[in-house]
């Protein structure tokens, strides 16, 4: 697993704009990259629980982005989903089903009109933050 999460403004940019829509049911999707943690694609989900308190991936579109993954080459580098009324921080349920340990996990707040992002290791019910960094663009490897 990557020990930080490395995003450039522009696909932040992305994440949060998937956020700001969806609102105010929570936002999902996934971060395509290399082993490093450099984030080479950003992939915006439906959340099909359609809920405000937690999400859930649609597994068909889940199985087509990570095949699509697998054909570009890259890695799962980063999970995510926004806390529209909540702290960015893993709620329990997300803490239970935190199944991606070779994943990261994003969470983007929207509380109070604000866009707070932290990012989480969530191993075995321990959750312990890493770095995120925002760079203009990504090096090439
Ligand atoms: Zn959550």
């Amino acid at each position: 697993m990557p020990g930080s999460l490395r995003l450039t403004r522009a696909q932040l940019a992305v994440v949060l704009e998937h956020a700001r829509a969806c609102a105010p049911e929570e936002a999902c999707g996934v971060l395509a990259g290399d082993k490093n943690g450099s984030v080479r694609h950003v992939f915006t989900m439906n959340n099909s629980a359609g809920s405000s308190t937690f999400y859930l991936m649609d597994s068909r579109e889940q199985f087509r982005v990570f095949d699509q993954i697998e054909k570009e080459g890259l890695e799962l580098v980063a999970i995510f989903h926004s806390h529209p009324h909540s702290p960015a921080f893993p709620s329990g349920r997300d803490t239970e089903l935190a199944f991606y340990t070779d994943s990261l996990y994003l969470i983007v707040s929207l509380m109070d009109n604000k866009s707070d992002c932290r990012v989480f290791k969530i191993v075995d019910g321990k959750v312990e933050e890493v770095e995120m960094i925002i760079v203009d663009r990504q090096q090439t490897e």
